[in-house]
């Protein structure tokens, strides 16, 4: 079994959620008392948080490249960026280092491929929903259109991430305002919704929605023990 590197605490409410899915995952693939290899890098959320608003990218780079490269000599085989925003510098950490990174990106758009979705909704923070690094791979690597809320709810999705998930908070209302936002990308056309944040899976389940969800949470952790199972 390969060892799973996995850079996290962005925040550690959905870090947990990986090493838990991802154990629980080998466990049922092999059976016995068998858990996942891995090692996890796990940031403060408090200065990354306060980085991303500052719009200070270099200094995060600087940050993920040091976990990238601290996991790689600590043993792993490969990397695992527990957070969809932070994928913004996959590519500098892939640069960094000589183990594969496993984008997240990647499994959630061959799911929704293999389910025969082609016009997607995205959940995310503001970062993932409106810069070209997210929505970019899904439509140039996968061909899939992708639609994104309209102002007032990307703002209201954001700020719910940021103030209330990354702090362990999971309200009703915040709840109610999701599947609102959800509801409007169906009416729009979405045919089924990517949860890409990896938070967002605490607020909402399938049962907030009148489509599809895939949470890249369950998706990418998965796909981490597939990889590291893979003889
Ligand atoms: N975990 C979140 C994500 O998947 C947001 C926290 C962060 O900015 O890294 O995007």
């Amino acid at each position: 079994m390969k060892t799973i590197g996995f850079i996290g605490g962005m925040s550690w409410e959905s870090s947990s959620e990986y090493y838990r899915i991802a154990n629980e995952q080998v466990r049922e693939q092999l059976g016995g008392v068998h858990s996942a290899r891995s090692i996890m890098w796990s940031m403060d959320f408090g200065e990354i948080e306060k980085l991303q608003h500052h719009g200070d990218w270099d200094a995060l780079r600087e940050e993920m490249v040091a976990a990238a490269r601290n996991l790689e000599r600590g043993g792993a085989d490969f990397l695992v960026i527990c957070t969809n925003t932070m994928h913004k510098l996959a590519a500098d950490v892939e640069k960094a280092v000589a183990i594969p990174l496993l984008h997240i990106a990647d499994p959630t758009a061959e799911r929704i491929r293999e389910a025969g979705f082609q016009k997607i909704g995205l959940l995310g923070t503001a970062f993932t929903m409106e810069q070209d690094f997210y929505t970019g791979r899904l439509r140039e690597k996968f061909g899939l259109d992708v639609l994104v809320p309209e102002d007032e709810d990307r703002a209201t999705v954001h700020r719910i991430i940021y103030t209330e998930l990354v702090a362990g908070i999971v309200s009703d209302v915040s709840r109610q305002a999701y599947r609102a936002v959800m509801k409007r990308l169906v009416e729009r056309g979405a045919e089924a919704i990517i949860l890409g944040c990896t938070e967002i899976m605490l607020l909402v389940g399938a049962e907030d929605s009148t489509v599809p969800l895939f949470d890249t949470t369950e998706i990418h952790a998965l796909a981490a023990v597939d990889f590291a199972l893979e003889r």
